[in-house]
């Protein structure tokens, strides 16, 4: 029986992460990854690398380059004719960075001395795993400490079931072989947004059906009414209070019905619909019925804030367990893991993780809403600035959205930070980074920024925390 310190089951953002931080902290460590290719290989990188982040990022900016040539380049004097786009090309660069990312895992588990497995990992009782390779041939690991990292997987309603042709997933969103004239999108939330918007860009009709009568219902309420403002005026028909009840493949269409807010039923008429009503964690076949592991009341694994679930050496990460499902979460929980086995103190603030919509704009967030704040009774102070205010954005003709920071009113400490517009995900970082250091909206607002940037969006409105912005006029403070 082959022994290791540590057992990484999948190799997703959260496993791998786990397996390379375990590896280089001196431990002997395997990871099982079971994913497959249409041919038939091992593949490492999971939901993130392989049907998620990275290939809707290729697709969205892709499909963004194609929608800015087509219609905003004539504003800065380009003229432009017959552009077109292959779809087939747009897919097959997507495939390209997805197999370079998940070919470069295999690369840092070798330098790494990770032992990377293919097949299928089961967590049996007293810390064994079970390893059966692609071949189905069976063997037994033993794991001084095993880290489950096995994901979540599309949730699917059976009022709309995925048949791969018509109806797909996400992952089938990220294949389909010709822009569709009229495009149905169920659950308006992050996939949603993302894959409406690729297909929109390309020219799809896109209209997105949402159950919720509130638009992206835990965002800052201000940050999602401007943002369903800008998505609306792009062309996205985003209708709220539209819970879908089934569809009917009709010859080469899907009808779909929804019930609408007044309590009515409607039809529409799509080429395709996508299915983006969340994920599940995925938990089957990885736990055998003496594992011991416990799940908690939403089915994910049960587990306390440093990830260790109810039998001692046993931890999960990533999407199969509390929290937002996403990428760096689970991999600084992975990190997190890695370092407590190898006998560091390591922990996660879990109240500073950021959270982005790749949109154009992007939408992005840290910390608390300002309804967050409210709630908790807390007094606090609000600074807003639109980057129709910002040189840089007016100079790149990217003006839609702004940029709202919360502090507390007595100590003045930053909060959250709510961002609609261009490259917001990369200036929330800034404030997570501020967050992260203690920082007040007065330490942001005395931090020297570069201009013209688009960063200035974000001194302005920790400036305007206090009433103090330059370029904007301020609300009169009491
Ligand atoms: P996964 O990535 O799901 O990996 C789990 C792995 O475990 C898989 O490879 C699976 O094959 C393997 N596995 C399962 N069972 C077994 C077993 N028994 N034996 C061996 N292996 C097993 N998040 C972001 O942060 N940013 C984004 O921009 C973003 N975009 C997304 C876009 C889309 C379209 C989707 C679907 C998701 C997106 N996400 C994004 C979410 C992100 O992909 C997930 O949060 C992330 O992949 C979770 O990582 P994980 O390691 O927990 O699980
Ligand atoms: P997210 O959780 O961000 O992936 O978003 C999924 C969205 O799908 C949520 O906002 C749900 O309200 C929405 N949703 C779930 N079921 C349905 C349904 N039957 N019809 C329309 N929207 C739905």
């Amino acid at each position: 029986m082959s022994s290791y310190d540590v057992v990484v089951i999948g190799s997703g953002p959260a496993g791998y992460v786990a397996a390379i931080r375990a590896a280089q902290l001196g431990l002997s460590v395997a990871c099982i990854e079971k994913w497959r290719t249409a041919d038939g290989r091992g593949i490492n990188g999971g939901t993130c690398l392989n049907v998620g982040c990275i290939p809707s990022k290729a697709l969205l900016d892709s499909s963004h380059r194609y929608h800015d040539t087509r219609e905003e380049l004539a504003v800065h004097g380009i003229s432009t004719s017959a552009v077109k786009i292959d779809i087939a090309e747009m897919m097959a660069r997507k495939d390209k960075i997805v197999g370079q990312l998940t070919g470069g895992i295999g690369q840092l588990f070798k330098a790494n001395g990770v032992s990377g497995l293919f097949g299928t990992g089961k967590l049996l009782a007293n810390r064994q795993v079970e390893y059966t390779d692609h071949d189905g041939k069976i063997s037994v690991l033993d794991a001084a400490h095993v880290i489950l990292a096995t994901g979540s997987l599309p949730i699917d309603i059976p009022a709309a079931p995925v048949d791969d042709k018509l109806i797909v997933d996400s992952t089938g969103a990220l294949e389909i072989a010709s822009v569709p004239k009229r495009l149905g999108v169920i659950g308006a939330g992050v996939i949603g947004l993302e894959l409406g918007s690729v297909w929109g860009r390309l020219g799809s009709d896109v209209v997105l059906l949402e159950a919720l009568e509130d638009f992206l219902a835990i965002m800052d309420k201000a940050i999602a009414r401007e943002t369903k403002k800008i998505f609306t005026k792009q062309g996205l028909d985003i209708r709220l209070g539209a819970r879908v009840v089934g569809t009917q493949i009709k010859g080469k269409k899907v009808h779909v019905t929804y019930q609408s807010k007044d309590g009515t039923e409607q039809v529409e008429i799509f080429d395709k619909l996508i299915v983006c009503v969340g994920r599940k964690p995925f938990i089957d076949g990885v736990l055998a019925p003496d594992s011991g592991v416990q799940l908690d009341e939403r089915g994910t694994v049960a587990v306390n804030q440093q990830c260790e679930t109810s039998v001692p050496g046993v931890y999960a990460v990533g999407d199969m367990v509390r929290g937002p499902m996403l990428a760096h979460k689970g991999s600084e929980e992975g990190v997190m893991v890695a370092e407590r086995i190898a006998g560091h103190s390591a922990q996660i603030n879990y109240d500073i993780v950021p959270n982005v919509i790749y949109t154009h704009p992007e939408v992005a967030s840290v910390g608390l809403t300002e309804e967050q704040v409210k709630a908790s009774g807390d007094a606090y102070n609000v600074g807003t600035f639109p980057f129709a205010a910002s040189g840089r954005a007016l100079a790149a003709n990217d003006t839609d959205g702004m940029v709202k920071i919360i502090a507390h009113a007595d100590s003045d400490r930053i909060l959250g930070c709510h961002i609609v517009g261009p490259s917001a995900a990369d200036l929330v970082q800034q404030v997570a980074i501020a967050m992260e250091f203690g920082s007040s909206a007065e330490d942001l607002g005395m931090t020297v920024f570069g201009h013209p940037t688009l960063s200035e969006t974000v001194h302005e409105a920790a400036l305007a925390v206090n009433g103090n912005a330059i370029h904007k006029a301020n609300r009169k403070r009491k």
